[in-house]
C-alpha cells in the first residue's frame, strides 16, 4: 500500500528546476497528495494540477497572511472553483498571531467567511493555527457544523481532545526532530485514529533531508516516526492514517 501526503504545495517556485521528477516520484511511490491553495493564485495553480494529474487534489481558500486578498468577488471565484469534484477542502484558512501578515481582527473575519463558505458547499475545511489556538477554538466553537483537519499541528493533546469528534490531527516534518519532544508526547497521545500525516513541501523538512527542500514522498518519514511513537508497525500506521485522510476529506477513492 502507497501513503498519502495530505498537505503540499508543489506549484511553488521550489519545484520549478524539478518539477516533472517531483510528479513522477508523488506518481511512483505514492497513492495521491493533495495539493494547497494559500492564495487565489496558488488556489487557481492547485485546481490546474489537479485537473492534469489523476493523482493530485487539491484545496483553496486564502490563509490568514493573505487576508487582506479577501473579498466578494474572490468568494465567488473560489465557490466556481469548488465546483471542481476534485477540490476536496476550503483551506488553507485560520490564524496566524506569529507572522501576523494581517491584523487579528481581519484574520478573524476572514477565516469565518471561509468556514461558512465551507459549510455551504458541504466540504470539509484545512485550519492553519499559529500561536492561536484559543481564538480558533472559540471561532470553531461557533460553528459545530465545521469539520476537517487540523493542518501541521504541533499543539498540545489537551487541545485536540477539545476538537476531536469533528476533526483531524495532521502531522508533518517536525515530529522527527530531536528536540520535539512536545509534538513526539502529544502524538503518543492521540489516539491513532484522528492521526493524519503530511509534508507541506517546500517546507518542513523530516529528519534525515532537514535543511533540504521537502517534497511529497518524505511524507513516509513522518509516518515511520509516527509508528515508532505508537509502537505500531510502519504498514498498520500507513494503513489508518490513509484511511483517516479518506475520511477527513469526505471521498472514497
Ligand atoms: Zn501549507
Amino acid at each position: 500500500m502507497k501513503l498519502i501526503d495530505a498537505h503540499c504545495h508543489i506549484n511553488l517556485d521550489e519545484f520549478k528546476d524539478d518539477f516533472n521528477e517531483v510528479v513522477e516520484r508523488i506518481n511512483k511511490k505514492l497513492e495521491f497528495a493533495v495539493n494547497i491553495g494559500f492564495d487565489m493564485k496558488t488556489s487557481l495553480e492547485s485546481v490546474e494540477l489537479a485537473k492534469k494529474y489523476d493523482f493530485i487534489y487539491s484545496a483553496i481558500g486564502i490563509h490568514p497572511n493573505e487576508a487582506k486578498e479577501y473579498s466578494d468577488e474572490v468568494e465567488k471565484k473560489l465557490i466556481k472553483l469548488a465546483e471542481n469534484p476534485k477540490v476536496l477542502a476550503i483551506g488553507e484558512i485560520g490564524l496566524d498571531y506569529y507572522r501576523e501578515g494581517a491584523p487579528r481582527d481581519l484574520q478573524k473575519d476572514v477565516f469565518r467567511k471561509q468556514i461558512e463558505l465551507a459549510i455551504k458547499l458541504d466540504k470539509p475545511i484545512l485550519i492553519h493555527c499559529r500561536d492561536a489556538y484559543g481564538d480558533t477554538f472559540d471561532i470553531l466553537n461557533e460553528y459545530k457544523e465545521a469539520r476537517g483537519i487540523m493542518h501541521s499541528y504541533s499543539g498540545s493533546y489537551e487541545f485536540a481532545k477539545k476538537l476531536m469528534d469533528r476533526f483531524y490531527f495532521s502531522i508533518s516534518g517536525p515530529v522527527t526532530f530531536k528536540n520535539a519532544k512536545n509534538v513526539k508526547e502529544m502524538v503518543r497521545e492521540l489516539p491513532i485514529e484522528r492521526i493524519m500525516v503530511e509534508t507541506d513541501s517546500p517546507y518542513l523538512t523530516p529528519t534525515p533531508y532537514r535543511g533540504k527542500r521537502n517534497e511529497p514522498i518524505f511524507v513516509e518519514y513522518v509516518a515511520r516516526e509516527v509508528a515508532d511513537l505508537k509502537n505500531m508497525k510502519y504498514e498498520e500506521v500507513k494503513d489508518i492514517t490513509n484511511k483517516n485522510t479518506k475520511k477527513a476529506f469526505e471521498i472514497e477513492v
